[in-house]
């Protein structure tokens, strides 16, 4: 392969193919899916828990280790994994896309349902030709009609909703947000013994009581 940039820390392993492939200028990821061994469906839990080399990191010379740490289900203690992760279909924040133009490991679980750093509600159907959004697209912001997902309007989620995403985001290893989170329920709050599968079938508890105390420590944090 030509040119192969490094992942960025919070990109998943699909959108970093999708990426590859833009940055290739290949028409589809699928071609690098071939190359790499994987079948579509599976790549989101592309991992194996050896150290084996793998053909993606025999195709982009990246460490293997780091590739398998933007695939769901790299560690035990991932929890999100277990309460299940988009396969074929996933959803954005515009903004984030804005900021930088690569696909988050955050997007890709299903309980993930509002962007922490922008607290707007993610997006998963294309607001111009109306289908569902998919990993496997022509470029990580462009959908197949063409339309550019940074374009894309955003709504603004509920307190509950957003606090859930800061705890959700800490759970994915990022400090400040779980710290700012407990500093406000303190941790012996029974919202941080929760299991996922405690939470429903709508996956959003309602946890918020003090939400602008959050939004304001959250903001000093961007
Ligand atoms: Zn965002
Ligand atoms: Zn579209």
């Amino acid at each position: 392969m030509l040119r192969t940039p490094s992942p960025y820390d919070d990109e998943s392993l699909a959108g970093y193919i999708l990426r590859l492939s833009e940055t290739n200028y290949y028409q589809s990821p699928h071609w690098i899916l071939q190359l790499a061994g994987y079948r579509g469906n599976r790549v989101l839990r592309f991992n194996s828990h050896d150290n084996q080399p793998t053909k993606l990191n025999q195709l982009t010379g990246k460490d293997n280790k780091l590739l398998k740490s933007k695939a769901f289900g790299a560690t035990t203690e991932d929890n999100i994994t277990s309460y299940g992760v988009y396969k074929k279909a996933t959803q954005l924040c515009p903004d984030c896309l804005k900021e930088s133009p690569h696909a988050r490991l955050f997007w890709d679980s299903k309980i993930s349902r509002v962007c922490p750093i922008h607290q707007c509600n993610l997006i998963n159907r294309c607001p111009k030709c109306q289908q569902a959004i998919k990993w496997s697209r022509p470029g990580v912001v462009e959908c197949e009609c063409g339309f550019d997902f940074r374009h894309a309007p955003t709504t603004l989620a509920t307190d509950a909703q957003i606090n859930f995403s800061f705890y959700l985001y800490g759970t994915l290893g990022r400090v400040e947000y779980m710290n700012a989170i407990k500093a406000i329920y303190t941790e012996d709050n029974p919202v941080f013994s929760l299991t996922f599968s405690r939470f429903g079938s709508s996956g959003i508890p309602v946890v918020n009581t003090k939400y602008s105390v959050v939004v304001k420590k959250m903001n000093t944090l961007r």
